[in-house]
């Protein structure tokens, strides 16, 4: 067993059963997101200085000058995404070290993630490869552009801060199908979330938020 996979069993269970019961104390209701949020270990996705504050709801730096999501966060937008029912391919922009991506494993048919930064997708590959999702499909690219080769898709969940919506991203949507992104620059963000319908698109503003910003390029 390597070092990765013993630091995975490391954590209480009832370390993860108070994130969750502070999850739901601010309100995520959503069965299925509260028990993916439980299995998932985010230690492994945060530097090693940070691992025992894993399971405190606060976004953590993951290097690069990027974090990685507040647990609240994470758990609301993707009970944003399922609100209306189970999804199949789903889109996410900003891998990051890859905690977003393994709740999200846990609960649709496949993920497909883009991460303009090469270091965090390798490292990403690694974290996901540690825990045997293999519902996930990772890509080094700039994700303003989407993934066009492998949508459209059920889902889009943007995990960085455009000012406003790339048009790729509303292209690669289903009609029926959810897109939620912060949108907005600097401390004005706003959390949306955004249905394809036959007829066009339908905004819904969620709650104010704090994302790192959609950087433009690769690195
Ligand atoms: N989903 C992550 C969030 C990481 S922070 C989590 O679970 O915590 C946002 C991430 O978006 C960073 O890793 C950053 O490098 C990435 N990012 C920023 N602009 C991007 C772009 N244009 N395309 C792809 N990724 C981008």
């Amino acid at each position: 067993m390597n070092v990765r996979l013993q630091g995975i069993g490391m954590t209480s269970p009832r370390t993860r059963e108070r994130m969750v019961g502070r999850l739901r104390e601010l309100g995520i209701r959503h069965p299925r997101v509260l028990t993916a949020m439980r299995s998932i270990p985010r230690h492994i996705f945060v530097e090693e200085a940070f691992a025992s504050r894993a399971y405190e709801d606060m976004a953590l730096p993951i290097g690069f000058g990027q974090t990685i999501s507040r647990p609240y966060t994470v758990a609301r937008m993707t009970e944003l995404l399922l609100e209306d029912g189970p999804l199949r391919r789903v889109l996410e922009v900003g891998t990051g070290s890859g905690y977003q991506t393994a709740v999200l494993a846990q609960l649709v048919g496949t993920v497909y993630s883009v991460e303009r930064v090469h270091a965090l997708q390798e490292r990403a590959i690694r974290s996901l490869a540690d825990l045997n999702l293999r519902n996930v499909r990772l890509k080094h690219g700039d994700g303003h552009l989407g993934w066009r080769e492998s949508g459209p898709f059920d889902g889009i969940i943007v995990t960085a801060a455009p000012p406003r919506l790339p048009a790729a991203l509303l292209d690669q949507l289903n009609p029926g199908g959810v897109l939620v992104a912060p949108i907005g620059v600097g401390r004005q963000q706003t959390l949306e979330r955004i249905m394809r319908t036959d007829a066009g698109y339908e905004a819904r503003s969620v709650e104010p938020v704090v994302f790192v910003p959609l950087l433009a390029g690769t690195v």
